[in-house]
């Protein structure tokens, strides 16, 4: 009779047990990639990996496998911050494109207040030298009249 399993995977093979048909971990730690367990249990514990695969549905398993595996290796590779570093540094980075997107609005804000308020003097300008040079015209024709009768020897004999 052929064996059911044959094949242990990493997680029974590391922990020297039987792997039995229903393994909770055999689909997410196959015995092709060994290092994979080994990281995760060093980690979270063979009995926390199963506690928390066999809480969750199936579908979600693989993710939630995958995000311990992610975990335990930052934290192998930094004791300290472990993934937290990646979290901080991706937060900053969001703080800095969000900064940068508020400086951008404000200076588009900027640009368009300014365009808006160069259109206003133009229309103000281009209105007040036309009554401007209506208005000259007017006291330089007075101006004329009354600098001609000043200087005219009628009045000053
Ligand atoms: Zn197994």
């Amino acid at each position: 009779m052929i064996s059911n399993n044959p094949t242990r995977c990493a997680a029974c093979r590391f922990l020297r047990r039987r792997c039995p048909q229903d393994c909770v971990l055999a689909p997410y730690f196959p015995s092709s990639n060994p290092e994979r367990f080994a990281c995760v249990h060093k980690i979270f514990g063979a009995g926390n990996i199963t506690k928390m695969l066999e809480q969750l549905p199936v579908h979600l398993r693989e993710a939630a496998a995958d995000s311990m595996f992610y975990e335990a290796s930052l934290r192998v590779e930094d004791p300290v911050y472990g993934c937290v570093r990646i979290i901080s540094q991706l937060q900053h980075h969001i703080l800095e494109a969000q900064s940068e997107i508020l400086k951008t609005n404000g200076q588009v804000a900027s640009y368009i207040a300014q365009q808006q308020l160069h259109q206003q003097q133009q229309n103000v300008v281009h209105g007040a030298s036309y009554q401007q040079d209506m208005q000259i015209s007017e006291y330089s024709g007075v101006g004329w009249d009354v600098q001609t009768l000043a200087n005219d020897s009628y009045f000053h004999p």
